[in-house]
């Protein structure tokens, strides 16, 4: 008898993502910042087999700007970036790792450091941001490209500015309700305490900026 394929129904299948799969909140900045580390060691990888590219350690690092005002928290790297294609593979598919592939088509094996590989770690933003706007400028590209969803009902892309190489991760904060408060996660000591708790093994330097009140 011929085996038929699974279907998956993307909508929902964000949904229970979202909602379930992780027990806390926080760990989203787990999730960005790693995958922030993976875009700067994809430039690090591609410069031990380019000689045209120099990898200067001191360019590259991670920043976490929160900004009360706006109620928005960006996290920006200065790693490989995606072009439109991979903006719309990698964010656009669940599950599709761009990083898994990475590793694959460049044979890393054991000892590399990227850790991404189920392809769903982004989003787990949604957890705490009802719009994700994500701004990117791929490495050797001089176009930009922002990416945008609230969620569930999709995505649009369309071109953008930026004026280095790497990626801005920009997530509108989510109202506090009645049972749940966002507020923390603008605050600097909770975030300091965040990335203290699962990103202290990153190797680059992850920067903060918290302004407003
Ligand atoms: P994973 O990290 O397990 O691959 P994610 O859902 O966290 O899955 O991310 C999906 C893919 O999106 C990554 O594999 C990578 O290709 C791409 N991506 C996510 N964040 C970034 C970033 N900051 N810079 C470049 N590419 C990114
Ligand atoms: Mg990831």
């Amino acid at each position: 008898m011929a085996k038929k394929q699974f279907k998956a129904e993307s909508k929902r299948l964000l949904e229970m993502m979202i909602n379930s799969i992780y027990t806390q909140r926080e760990i989203f900045l787990r999730e960005l910042i790693s995958n922030a580390s993976d875009a700067i060691d994809k430039i690090y990888y591609k410069s031990l087999a380019d000689d045209q590219l120099v990898f200067d350690k001191d360019n590259y690092y991670i920043k976490i700007t929160a900004d009360k005002d706006k109620r928005t928290l960006t996290i920006s790297d200065t790693g490989i970036g995606m072009t439109k294609e991979e903006l719309e593979n990698n964010l656009g598919v669940i599950a599709k790792s761009g990083s898994l592939a990475f590793k694959q088509e460049n044979e890393l094996k054991d000892g590399h450091n990227i850790i991404g590989q189920f392809g769903v770690g982004f989003y787990s933003a949604f957890m705490v941001a009802d719009v994700v706007t994500v701004i990117s400028r791929a490495l050797g590209s001089d176009e930009a490209y922002k990416w945008e969803s609230e969620g569930a009902d999709g995505y649009t892309i369309e071109p953008s500015e930026k004026a280095t190489v790497g990626t801005d991760i920009i997530m509108k904060i989510k109202p506090n309700t009645e049972d749940d408060r966002y507020d923390e996660f603008l605050e600097e000591y909770r975030l300091k305490s965040i990335v203290k708790k699962y990103s202290d093994f990153i190797r680059y330097p992850i920067k903060m900026d918290v302004k407003g009140k």
